[in-house]
């Protein structure tokens, strides 16, 4: 017996379709992990990577683990425990930031923001001035459970004008919508291969400033997570010695990373500009036929991202079914809401390979089919 599944159309939050060229790279055959040919890789990963940062300095590896393990590794190595933080939250992720950020010892000064908002830079500064002894601010760049994009150059620049360090969480951002660690200043960053890199999920790229890994190398107390401490991570992962020199730290996944390296070279051939172009295209094009179906997108045009549509279920609507019978007819994913959203919003994903004008096309045509037959109305 074999495995067999029948391929979906991935237009949910995440994640987004694999493109043929990532799978054949993830079948190659498996090779030690300090196989010589395997190391090389990695040092084109680490390159890779510091071209969708858009860092030139940065040190930066990707963890073994899905986003939310990118999110462990920056705030335990960043943070330690009795320090005072800004945790901005605005949706689900922000939420789970503030969640670590207390695990690990924290003294989290919370900047909350009702569900669909940005992170509001007023009342950031007003924080800054009544807790000047404050040394991370943590936010999130692309809220993939509201859709809504904050201002991280502008949160970075505050961070910088009251000496502190930022934390930011980029999952759904890279790839999708412009990033510049170098430019902003951004000290501690990690996106998901699964949102607009259109990579398998279970692999966290991050990124650390030099200043951010001085804040590191200098701790008084050790990181409180040993698989996820840069120091040791970095015996591996460094780029900075031969590559034959690296050393054991855990077993990397072996082929999870072809499929990092194939996606990211994928990415870097047709260039950030022209997939961040590409993405917003799309994302108006899903808008314009929509909106002839007389559905709204909840976020307002300033914030909106165009990789996570989040449209409003009309109330005679039942968002479940429609989704269940898109999935079921159709082979085309859709996401729920999240949080206050749940039921009451679709999630229409068009990240990385998803970003096609054809797979929105297919949406809307599936869409248009089941709002004739009309079965789906509540009245
Ligand atoms: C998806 C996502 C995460 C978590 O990533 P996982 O791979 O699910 O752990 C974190 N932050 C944001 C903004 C995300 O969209």
């Amino acid at each position: 017996m074999t495995l067999s599944l029948e391929p979906c159309l991935l237009l949910g939050p995440g994640p987004s379709p694999i493109s043929q060229k990532v799978l054949d790279a993830i079948s190659q055959p498996t090779l030690g992990h300090l196989d010589y040919q395997f190391s090389t890789m990695m040092a084109e990963i680490i390159k890779l990577q510091q071209y969708i940062f858009q860092t030139k300095t940065a040190v930066s590896f990707p963890i073994s683990g899905p986003g939310s393990a990118g999110m462990e590794c920056c705030l335990f190595n960043m943070i330690e425990p009795g320090e005072k933080m800004i945790v901005c939250v605005n949706g689900v992720f922000g939420a789970r930031m503030r969640e670590i950020s207390e695990r690990v010892g924290a003294r989290v000064v919370l900047l909350e923001q009702p569900f669909g908002e940005a992170v509001d830079l007023e009342e950031l500064q007003k924080l800054l001035e009544t807790h000047p002894d404050t040394r991370c601010i943590a936010a999130v760049h692309a809220e993939t459970s509201t859709g809504v994009l904050s201002d991280i150059e502008a949160i970075a620049r505050l961070a910088k004008k009251y000496g502190c360090y930022t934390i930011i969480d980029a999952v759904t951002s890279i790839g999708g919508v412009p990033f510049y660690m170098d430019d902003w200043g951004v000290d501690a960053v990690y996106t998901g291969s699964q949102k607009c890199l259109s990579v398998p999920p279970g692999l966290s790229p991050v990124a650390f400033s030099r200043r951010a890994i001085e804040k590191i190398k200098s701790r008084r107390q050790k990181v409180l997570s040993w698989f996820y401490d840069v120091n040791e991570v970095l015996r591996y992962w460094s780029n900075s010695h031969a590559t034959s020199k690296r050393t054991y730290h855990h077993t990397a996944p072996v082929n999870a990373l072809y499929g990092l390296y194939q996606g990211l070279l994928n990415l870097s051939e047709e260039g950030l500009e022209c997939a961040w172009q590409r993405h917003l295209g799309c994302h108006l094009f899903l808008e314009e036929k929509l909106t002839e179906l007389n559905l709204e997108l909840i976020v307002p045009k300033a914030i909106r991202l165009p990789q996570i549509n989040v449209v409003k279920v009309p109330e005679h609507i039942n968002a479940q079914a429609v989704r269940e019978r898109l999935r079921q007819d159709f082979s085309i994913e859709v996401g729920d809401g999240l949080g206050e959203y749940a039921g009451k919003v679709w999630r229409i994903g068009l990240m990385g390979e998803g970003a096609r004008i054809e797979h929105a096309r297919q949406l809307i045509e599936a869409l248009t089919i089941i709002f004739k037959e009309g079965e789906f109305y509540v009245s």
